[in-house]
């Protein structure tokens, strides 16, 4: 037997993916590429925006025809947020939320035995609410490993609470445990994950910066990035920590969403842009290499001509790397669809193309002020290029990807290397 898995959307489920493809290894099946004819096709599913929804009913579509007679199963925060219009495409077979997808093996198991042809479709989308730590695989040198779900923010655009329910996590202790697991299966670098990461513990009275302390005692581990963390969690404390710690590194990605004060009232986000600009200055002050990354939504409710122009100012005084950008896009059940002063679609369009255009000029600016230094790299498996002028590439501390001719004693290992012109590889994604 054999299973298919196509991911979309967050770290988070690609982490869960690779939990879920373990356990069906362990169970005997083998894994083939998603674009071949599979018994069993797994698509774990994104609700982040329509676009996302819509890569999703593409890729079951697809699970679909390449083999009518396979186990479709549709997984994740769409399945949990609208399960009715999942069901309603032809040959989907089970559906479950976000509770209970780690159940997929045992669903799996029971369809078959059960003459799948007069089994109903199955659906499950209870509440959220169990938590499971889980690291993706697949990636010799770097995992992404989820250490807390879900989120009580409620932002006026986000549907993410409702698909992922109420923050929570392991303890300390036991996140601790899977991160010296981690290291045993020799990989160097640890991206932490979650929906609103800085909420880590608060549930049951332990502190994120307690937990990056200990992780940052776990031995065989080089490096940790923490994937994204809001403006008001990210604490002096915390920046001080890693500026001063062993393995955690000065590549920070800051959600600010809007330039606006205005804006990020409505959106019901916890800071304001004074907030922002101070946190980003700390950083500055005591990382100044740092890599910066912030997402931000374009014309959300209330972002009028004037607003915008403001956002934009603000953004462009922002010592930042880089930008995450998009248009914003209505979500069913959120409070935002009931607000005033709506913006509209082509103009949301229109100021993310320019947006990401000032992104391109603020990484620009960040890799020439990285020029001629060293930094560290840890350089990863995979061989590029021709035969007899094969390179191999890595990132390096503060996110910039380099290349170097290919030495396989250096695989796995984190080393100096300086940044040119040459030593650059250009046109990558960021969303990496
Ligand atoms: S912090 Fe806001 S944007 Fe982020 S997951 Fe929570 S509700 Fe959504």
């Amino acid at each position: 037997m054999t299973i298919a898995t196509h991911t979309l959307g967050c770290k988070l489920n690609f982490a869960e993916t690779s939990n879920l493809q373990k356990q069906f290894v362990a169970a005997g099946f083998g894994i083939v590429d998603f674009h071949e004819k599979a018994d069993i096709y797994v698509i774990n599913t994104c609700t982040v925006t329509s676009v996302a929804e819509k890569k999703c009913r593409n890729a079951i579509r697809q699970a679909v025809s390449q083999n009518p007679q396979a186990i479709v199963a549709v997984i994740g925060c769409f399945a949990q947020n609208d399960a009715g219009q999942i069901a309603a495409i032809p040959g989907v077979s089970i559906i479950l939320g976000n509770e209970q997808k780690h159940r997929l093996l045992e669903i799996v198991t029971d369809i078959r035995e059960q003459q799948r042809q007069t089994k109903p479709l199955y659906i499950n989308t209870d509440e959220p609410r169990s938590f499971q730590l889980s690291y993706s695989g697949g990636d010799r040198t770097r995992t992404f490993f989820k250490i807390q779900d879900g989120c009580d923010y409620f932002c006026s655009y986000c549907a993410i609470p409702f698909a992922r329910g109420r923050s929570r996590s392991a303890t300390i202790a036991e996140t601790v445990a899977v991160a010296r697991e981690i290291a045993t299966t020799g990989t160097r670098e640890v991206v932490l994950t979650g929906v609103n990461t800085g909420t880590f513990g608060l549930h049951q009275g332990e502190h994120f910066l307690d937990l990056l302390k200990a992780l940052d005692q776990v031995e065989g581990i080089l490096r940790y990035r923490i994937s994204s963390i809001e403006p008001n969690l990210i604490t002096d404390e915390i920046i001080d920590f890693v500026a001063h710690s062993r393995a955690f590194l000065p590549h920070f990605h800051i959600p600010l969403q809007a330039g606006s004060d205005k804006v990020l009232k409505m959106m019901h986000r916890h800071y304001d842009t004074a907030l922002y600009a101070e946190r980003l200055q700390h950083i500055r002050g005591v990382m100044p290499d740092a890599c910066i990354a912030a997402d931000v939504i374009t014309g959300f409710n209330g972002e009028d001509d004037e607003t915008f122009v403001q956002s934009k100012q603000y953004l462009e005084s922002l010592p930042i790397s880089y930008l995450h950008v998009f248009p914003y896009s209505d979500r069913p059940g959120t409070h935002a669809l009931k607000m005033p002063e709506r913006i509209e679609i082509p103009i949301r369009k229109a100021r993310s193309q320019e947006l990401h255009q000032l992104s391109d000029r603020k990484r620009q600016a960040f890799v020439e002020s990285q020029m001629g230094k060293t930094r560290t790299v840890l350089w990863e498996h995979t061989r590029h290029g021709a035969p007899g002028q094969e390179t191999m590439q890595g990132w390096t501390d503060n996110y910039i990807r380099l290349q170097r001719p290919y030495d396989e004693t250096l695989c796995g290992t984190v080393t100096p290397y300086p940044i040119t012109n040459s030593t650059i590889v250009e046109n990558i994604s960021f969303e990496d």
